[in-house]
């Protein structure tokens, strides 16, 4: 295929040797893409210091679709979000989303998955401190869906019966919310009228949303979220960055 160019996200960065980098691209034309940076851990590198975790800019690759490890040959910075490296729950948050991309995303391009964790690490580099937990959990909750595992939320993911109005039961094991026949003897969360409601919000993403989460609602619902994607998405994997964003204190602010 030789030398091509794409819109690209850096998603994880290691040293290799003295003076290169391995890169784990998110691009927009060419999917997920590991690529060797030659010489990018040198001070005067034609890299710079530009290829720092979460930026993203256009990257020159030299592809092969039989080859698993890629050829870097430059990348141009566009934005590099120092605002997701200032906060801990930020950065805890894109990393979250850049460990789901890495782990579930489809082989194959998809631009819109790449547009949309684009659009999201823009929005978590900038929303303010107030609106950052609704911002993160309805990013991750998109991805959720995205990658195919929306939860069910209009009817019994059970039984398919109609739920009744107000405070409902969500069965993680069964993929969403259950009626009470079927949430008989099951482990089920109870969510409250208004959390069931803050739930369809997050899902759907609506920003413009009424959703005003209180600390302790918002990590009652990351629980919820990150015992879902184990469940559902982990496949017995380990995922650290969720694990870490579960366990962020309520607030560090
Ligand atoms: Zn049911």
């Amino acid at each position: 295929m030789g030398l091509v160019s794409t819109p690209a996200i850096v998603l994880h960065a290691i040293k290799y040797g003295e003076t290169s980098k391995i890169v784990k691209l998110a691009t927009r034309d060419y999917g997920i893409q590991s690529a060797i940076a030659k010489g990018a851990g040198r001070p005067k590198s034609r890299f710079g210091a530009q290829l720092e975790i979460l930026s993203e800019g256009t990257a020159h690759l030299y592809l092969k679709p039989s080859r698993e490890l890629q050829t870097l040959a430059g990348f141009e910075v566009l934005r590099l979000r120092p605002g997701l490296a200032g906060e801990v729950r930020r950065y805890a948050a894109a990393q979250v989303l850049t460990e789901l991309v890495l782990r579930c995303a489809p082989a194959e391009p998809h631009a819109w998955l790449f547009e949309f964790l684009s659009r999201q690490l823009d929005r978590l580099a900038e929303v303010t401190s107030v609106k950052l937990d609704e911002a993160a959990l309805s990013a991750v909750w998109q991805l959720v869906r995205i990658l195919g595992f929306a939860p069910q939320l209009d009817y019994c993911a059970r039984d398919g019966r109609s739920l009744g109005a107000g405070a409902a039961r969500f069965s993680i094991s069964d993929g969403g919310l259950v009626c009470s026949a079927c949430a008989a003897g099951r482990r089920t969360a109870l969510l409250s009228r208004d959390d069931r409601e803050a739930l369809q919000h997050l899902v759907a993403g609506s920003y413009d949303s009424p959703v005003n989460l209180s600390a302790r609602h918002a990590a009652a619902h990351r629980r919820l979220l990150a015992r879902f994607v184990r469940f559902h998405l982990a496949e017995g994997r380990e995922f650290k960055a969720l694990d870490f964003w579960e366990r962020l204190p309520w607030r560090d602010t």
